[in-house]
């Protein structure tokens, strides 16, 4: 017996797209598809049934609530550690903090470090509104019990219109993307106290 012929699952509310409800079919068509559990953010593959939307493995989808929830935790952590700031809620929003009227930040806890490209593609999903600067944090997965690291990324041109040509050299990034780099714990002490 295989998982294509278990009899019609009544219990598998894991759809996405208003596909809750759809009745399931007698066999599955089985196929890899992109998916985000909630709000997360967090693009992952999963598959599922092309036709019902039925999960082939809950698992997976007990994995991604528990990213989710592992990637609140952080973004809680982290607005928690900045004067000012509060966590958004769940709107889909491509930030997660925003510290008063000075800057929003895009929050991932990762267990390495984006690529630079990634950094940028993050940064650049906040809308450039102009009245705050747009900031990407990553928290480090560094496993149980261990606190990881936290450096936060801006646009170089960015943060220097807001905080003039003065900046200290060891933050400049080499130029990669453009971006400039530190610690959270550099950037609260240096920056956020005098604007937030
Ligand atoms: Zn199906």
């Amino acid at each position: 017996m295989t998982l294509d012929d278990l009899p019609f699952d009544v219990d598998s509310p894991a759809t996405r797209n208003g596909a809750k409800g759809r009745k399931l079919c007698r066999r599955h068509e089985w196929e890899w598809t992109d998916w985000m559990e909630g709000d997360s953010r967090v693009l992952t593959s999963i598959e599922w049934c092309a036709i019902c939307h039925h999960h082939r493995d809950p698992a997976a989808s007990r994995r991604g609530r528990a990213n989710r929830s592992r990637g609140n935790r952080a973004e809680l952590d982290v607005a928690r550690s900045i004067p000012g700031a509060r966590k958004m809620g769940p709107l889909g929003l491509p930030w997660d903090v925003e510290v008063g009227a000075y800057a929003r930040l895009q929050v991932k806890k990762l267990v390495s470090r984006p690529s630079p490209a990634e950094i940028a593609r993050l940064i650049a999903a906040i809308p450039a509104t102009g009245d705050r600067l747009r900031g990407f944090v990553w928290v480090e997965a560094a496993g149980q019990g261990r606190r990881g690291q936290r450096l936060v990324w801006f646009i170089a041109g960015e943060f220097a219109a807001w905080h003039g040509s003065s900046l200290p050299v060891a933050h400049t990034f080499a130029g990669i993307q453009g971006l400039l780099s530190m610690t959270l714990a550099e950037w609260i002490a240096e920056f956020v106290g005098n604007v937030a």
